[in-house]
């Protein structure tokens, strides 16, 4: 096996679907993350969801209020703090499971990305005069029909196919979108709606990602989202950070030296909470401190971060694992190596968690703050808890924050959950009360 920034201890862990909380050993480190974007390019993809915006809002009409950005609530979470959170301080929630038009934290990332080959289109058949053009003309035959001649497909557990499919649909593109296995037959529904095509594959997510890549390489009329290396959906991504910087503004919540801020970011095979891991650095630098949480059976990110710089990241098969979760959004087998080698010197930890305590944050969140997110989503409640662990205060103590617990904030990135179907959401929570009772038991 080839070298791995992690003890014998820890790899014990993993095999063992122990949680755990891994510090990273490059963070501080550059040189460890030799495929650093620009910021630039967080800018500009901030700078084309703006010029799309009138589109989008009446294509959506979900999203005139906010005048056609795709955004959601920054909240706090008094009560909820209460319960998760051992360290004081306070508790926020980045509300994604919210976010409008596709219901995820994908929505930023894959319909930036669709957007961005919308616009190239556009642009070359003189559609658009320039990006100061109007692009509701995008709505008009012309360009339908341009958009029509073209596929747009993807590989997806389940969310970033929900998230192309809805937006490629919505511009007039074909779609095509192949789901692993794992994905829930609501979202393959949900799509063919829509007049996406879904084709399922018997397979783990690496694998229907494989199939839907080469499929689309064969067609010259397809363009295909590659979520394992992919600069636009990570950018897309990476836009979350400015606006929450602008709500933490808003809701005057200083991130400074005095008042560090935690961010805890559910992940799969890494683009979403990478993005926006680049994206926090380039604003709060070192105040900002981000941590990716994953399931003690899928812990891919954790074993990308922890390979050599440059390296193909080692599948979680390697340690006897097999991705089973019902954390359908992040059961993915091997990470993203551009991500790894992106953010490597950034990201300051990643932890694992089991299914029953997703559920039990998954029953927290609903009972403490009425919300209603999936088991992925739930997984960033752990991060205070993980924090408090051995490892955690040694990454407190390092980085001398002891003294600073009471003025920091935790962020909980609530990453999916709005379009879950109420029947869906209900055996979910069944299943959370039964576990949560055979506990007291
Ligand atoms: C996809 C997804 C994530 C993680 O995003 P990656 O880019 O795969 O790391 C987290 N939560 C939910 C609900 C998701 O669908």
């Amino acid at each position: 096996m080839p070298a791995l920034l992690l003890s014998e201890q820890q790899i014990e862990n993993l095999r063992s679907g122990t949680p755990l909380l891994w510090l990273n050993p490059a963070y501080g480190d550059r040189a460890s993350a030799p495929a650093r974007p620009e910021v630039e390019q967080m800018l500009a993809a901030e700078q084309r969801l703006a010029r799309f915006a009138p589109l989008l809002a009446q294509l959506f009409p979900e999203l005139a209020a906010n005048q056609g950005l795709i955004e959601s609530p920054l909240l706090t979470a008094p009560i909820l703090h209460q319960t998760v959170n051992p360290l004081g301080g306070r508790t926020l929630i980045k509300a994604d499971h919210a976010l409008p038009v596709a219901g995820s934290i994908k929505a930023r990332g894959g319909i930036h990305e669709v957007l961005c080959f919308a616009e190239q289109l556009a642009l070359e058949h003189k559609l658009l005069s320039g990006t100061d053009d109007d692009y509701r003309k995008l709505r008009q035959e012309d360009a339908r029909q341009l958009f029509s001649r073209y596929e747009v497909a993807v590989g997806s557990t389940g969310n970033l196919g929900l998230s192309i499919g809805i937006i490629g649909a919505a511009l007039g593109f074909r779609a095509t979108v192949h789901m692993s296995i794992d994905a829930k037959q609501w979202k393959k529904e949900r799509l063919r709606k829509r007049g996406v095509q879904v084709v399922e594959h018997d397979a783990d997510y690496g694998a229907a990602v494989a199939a839907g890549r080469a499929q689309s390489d064969a067609d010259p009329y397809s363009y295909f989202v590659d979520d394992e290396n992919s600069p636009r959906l990570f950018m897309g991504y990476a836009v979350a950070a400015l606006r929450l910087k602008q709500q933490l503004a808003e809701q005057q919540i200083p991130v400074d030296a005095d008042h560090p801020l935690f961010v805890y970011l559910p992940a799969g095979v890494g683009g979403a909470p990478g993005g926006i891991t680049f994206g926090l650095k380039a604003l709060f630098g070192e105040h900002v401190h981000c941590f990716f949480a994953e399931p003690v059976q899928a812990p891919c990110m954790l074993l990308g971060m922890a390979g050599a710089p440059g390296s193909e990241p080692l599948p979680v098969y390697d340690f006897g694992l097999q991705i089973d979760t019902d954390a359908d959004g992040l059961a993915v087998g091997t990470a993203s190596q551009w991500v790894c080698d992106t953010v490597r010197d950034q990201l300051s930890g990643v932890y694992t968690a089991t299914d029953d305590s997703l559920y039990r944050q998954l029953l927290l969140l609903k009972q403490l703050e009425s919300i209603e997110v999936e088991p992925s989503a739930a997984i960033g409640c752990l991060g205070p808890a993980m924090l408090n662990t051995t490892a955690g205060q040694q990454y407190i103590a390092h980085h001398q924050l002891a003294d600073r617990l009471s003025q920091c904030s935790h962020l909980i990135w609530t990453t999916g959950g709005s379009f879950v179907p109420d029947s869906e959401y209900q055996g979910y929570l069944q299943k959370a009360i039964e576990k949560s009772n055979s506990k007291l038991s």
